[in-house]
């Protein structure tokens, strides 16, 4: 709680209790949740709360780069608080998102390519996850 306090102050954010509440939910664990999972576990401690601002919130925290978006699941966005760079692993058969963490190629360490300038990196790597693998 205090450290979600903490982070909220150093990044400008007027805090509510809905606003703590959401980045609670973010980064308890390591955990990628899509913003109807976040809904769900916030309503819980507060009942009235829309899912309209549960986006708005998010929305925030996305702008001021307390969050990244995860789009490895093409149907649905996911969000994760873990923000410095690592890569996805979507498991085929029971479809849970892993971090996975890969050595840094030296497309990590490019500030620019082509030209262009980098400002984020993502990685989606799709197949069988350990677990499933070890239930065949
Ligand atoms: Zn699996
Ligand atoms: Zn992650």
């Amino acid at each position: 709680m205090e450290k979600a306090v903490k982070i909220l102050k150093a990044n400008n954010i007027r805090i509510t209790p809905q606003r703590l509440g959401v980045y609670e939910i973010l980064s308890d664990k390591n955990k990628h949740l899509t913003a109807d999972d976040i809904y769900r576990k916030i309503k819980i401690s507060f009942p009235s709360i829309s899912l309209a601002t549960v986006y708005s919130i998010l929305e925030l925290y996305h702008k001021k780069h307390l969050l990244n978006e995860i789009r490895i699941d093409f149907d649905k966005s996911c969000f994760d608080s873990r923000t410095e760079t690592h890569h996805h692993f979507l498991c085929k058969q029971c479809s849970k998102i892993y971090d996975i963490n890969l050595q840094p190629c030296p497309a990590l360490n490019a500030k620019e390519v082509d030209g262009h300038i980098i400002h984020e990196l993502q990685g989606y790597f799709y197949g069988i996850c350990s677990e499933c693998k070890e239930k065949k």
